[in-house]
């Protein structure tokens, strides 16, 4: 995962810069995490097994590294001793760096984590009490500016690799010491509750804390495709971390090109960032609106696949003070997911203010009765509980210090560059 190589690619979807799935690392090894079980197969054949024992030692490497979090060859008894060097010394088990854990008074964790080349990102853990939610991401920034997200303020650094996306979730797994035991190390059994009697096999998900992703961090995660579908493949591999994909939800501000392939080709649940039921408001709010309208969106929806009434599709709403909040904005949200016949849920999130933002939060009185109104309608419109406010982690909080520049001092900067050059 270091020294990252920029790869502009020239795609039908707009291009942003990516980084390649294998990164070369200084010392010339490869880091396994990220790759499907076939491709570690032909890296160990590349490095001089046999075609059969590549195979077979891929298997073994894949279930400790997914299955039992370890990330040291030695601990793979499995595999024989004078082997475990040779691995060693051409292979890592890679996590992104921690560089800072916060615990929110609510009990939401975030982690500011950094990539081999040194770009910063962050993940949330939402701890509740019939599951756990971890928000990770899928981009160092963002190419959209959203007017009311914070990460929207970054410019897009680059596409997160599949190791750094899975990456995350096996962090969580670390921190939350969620591998089944005898797996790095006893100490993490022991926090994790497990005596010495207790199996591998007792250690169900079931127990976990972790119980649900959701590609909501930050990052347009349709806008890194291949490399978010390399890296939940992972996550739903059964031999792998072996989480359902009904567990599972992406978040997508209306990449509607992308959006049937995330259906087919991922199969999670899909998440629509709405936000406005007019095309002057969303045009304004979600600028990628311009590119791809409500209409458009609307039907890629209504196509989804997998989507129905067991598995409906959530439509995300900010509540903005007199922005999108009106009852009459409210009866058209459910014309309009009535007009295109959508299994859907709303989830209205109270707008979470960050310095310099555009926006007020709407107020508690309008939040309940605009949900009041999508209720009548016949579809379920919860009011999110903001979590983790107090340490920036709430939806659209995210950004990293590294890239605390505003709008203007960026302006600032092209038109000097701009000058520079001309
Ligand atoms: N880029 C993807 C996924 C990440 S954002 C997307 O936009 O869907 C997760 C959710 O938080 C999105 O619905 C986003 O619109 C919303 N959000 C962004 N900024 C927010 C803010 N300041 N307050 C509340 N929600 C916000
Ligand atoms: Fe990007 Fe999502 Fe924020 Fe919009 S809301 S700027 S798509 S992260």
């Amino acid at each position: 995962m270091s020294n990252t190589d920029l790869m502009p690619i020239a795609g039908a979807i707009d291009p942003v810069p990516v980084a390649r799935d294998i990164t070369p690392r200084p010392d010339g090894r490869v880091d396994l995490i990220g790759l499907p079980k076939k491709r570690i197969a032909e890296l160990f054949a590349e490095a001089g097994l046999d075609a059969k024992q590549a195979k077979l030692r891929a298997k073994q490497v894949f279930h400790w590294l997914y299955h039992r979090g370890v990330t040291e060859f030695e601990a793979m008894t499995d595999i024989a001793k004078t082997m475990r060097p040779w691995l060693a010394e051409r292979f890592v088990i890679g996590r992104p760096n921690v560089v800072e854990a916060q615990v929110s008074s609510d009990g939401t964790r975030k982690w500011l984590l950094q990539t081999d080349d040194g770009h910063e990102f962050e993940m949330v853990f939402i701890p509740d009490a019939d599951r756990g939610t971890l928000c990770v991401s899928s981009q160092v920034g963002c190419t959209l500016n959203c007017r009311f997200c914070h990460t929207g303020t970054m410019r897009l650094v680059r596409n997160l690799t599949p190791g750094e996306i899975v990456g995350q979730v096996m962090l969580a797994r670390d921190a939350l010491s969620e591998w089944p035991k005898g797996a790095n190390d006893t100490r993490l059994a022991t926090m994790a509750g497990l005596d010495d009697e207790e199996t591998e096999a007792e250690y169900t998900a079931d127990g976990r804390l972790l119980t649900n992703i959701v590609m909501m961090g930050m990052g347009e995660p349709l806008y890194n495709f291949d490399h978010v579908k390399q890296a939940l493949t992972l996550v739903m591999d059964g031999d792998g971390l072996a989480l359902s994909k009904r567990r599972i939800t992406l978040s997508t501000s209306g990449v509607v090109p992308m959006m049937a392939r995330c259906g087919e080709e991922i199969g999670v649940n899909l998440a629509v960032s709405l936000h406005a039921v007019t095309k002057d408001v969303r045009d304004e709010i979600v600028p990628i609106n311009k590119k791809y309208g409500l209409e458009e969106l609307l039907q890629a929806c209504a196509d989804y696949p997998g989507a129905s009434n067991a598995r409906r599709i959530t439509f995300e709403y900010v509540m903005l003070k007199d922005k999108n909040d009106s009852d009459e904005d409210a009866r058209e949200l459910v014309r309009l997911l009535k007009a295109y016949k959508l299994p859907a849920k709303v989830n209205l999130i109270p707008f979470n203010p960050w310095p310099g933002a555009a926006y007020d939060c709407s107020s508690p009185e309008r939040i309940r009765a605009f949900s009041n109104i999508v209720f009548e309608g016949g579809i379920s419109a919860p009011v999110r509980t903001p979590r983790g406010r107090d340490i920036d982690a709430a939806c659209g909080q995210l950004k990293t210090a590294a890239h605390k520049k505003s709008r203007a001092e960026r302006d600032r900067e092209a038109a000097s560059e701009a000058a520079n050059e001309g």
